[in-house]
């Protein structure tokens, strides 16, 4: 989903997110926010052509590759939203608490030389319902999958702890922003 949806559905003047970003970095970044909407539920965003591919995961990570969470796609978010934490305001699209609940680089398993071969490798593996890659973050590390939950319509999917030497780790400090180090009731505007 372009990211026209996502500038659509907001009002820049009265929300503080973020309008675009373009990446600088030789590494592909990945996001994880904690967001306290009407129900809360992690987002997984992914750098992807130029954008960040997201995710909504309710249930949040599992380290167990037993337990395979659904992870709904949403519209692409700009570059700059992996430094956004903060508060929509109310009465906006996503009003309430974000956090930066983890943060890093990733690549593609089997990842090629350059960001080009790994940005080649993930959409390839995006458009074909199986993309398997490797987090390096505050929190999470080791290898997950986002499969297409084939028959669930194509924005549903799964994502699934491989099992690596991480699997079935604990994962901490589970209310503490990997940015500022906050707690979610600490989140304020800014
Ligand atoms: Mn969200």
């Amino acid at each position: 989903m372009p990211l026209k949806d996502y500038l659509k559905k907001r009002n820049f003047k009265k929300t503080s997110e973020p309008e675009g970003g373009k990446p600088a970095g030789e590494e592909l970044i990945f996001v994880i926010h904690k967001h306290r909407a009407t129900r809360l539920h992690y987002d997984l965003r992914l750098e992807s052509g130029g954008v960040l591919k997201s995710w909504a995961v309710p249930k949040g990570i599992s380290m167990n590759p037993e337990k395979k969470h659904l992870a709904v796609q949403v519209e692409d978010h700009p570059y700059d939203y992996k430094d956004f934490e903060g508060v929509i305001p109310e009465g906006n699209y996503g009003a309430g608490e974000v956090m930066i609940w983890d943060e890093g680089i990733y690549k593609p398993v089997n990842a090629g030389k350059s960001k080009e071969d790994n940005e080649k490798i993930i959409s390839d593996g995006l458009s074909k319902g199986r993309m398997a890659f490797i987090l390096e973050g505050k929190k999470l590390k080791g290898e997950f999958a986002l499969v297409r939950f084939r028959g669930r319509g194509e924005n549903n999917w799964l994502l699934i702890k491989a099992r690596d030497e991480y699997a079935d780790g604990k994962i901490g400090n589970e209310d503490i922003s990997a940015r500022s180090g906050k707690k979610m009731n600490e989140i304020k505007g800014v």
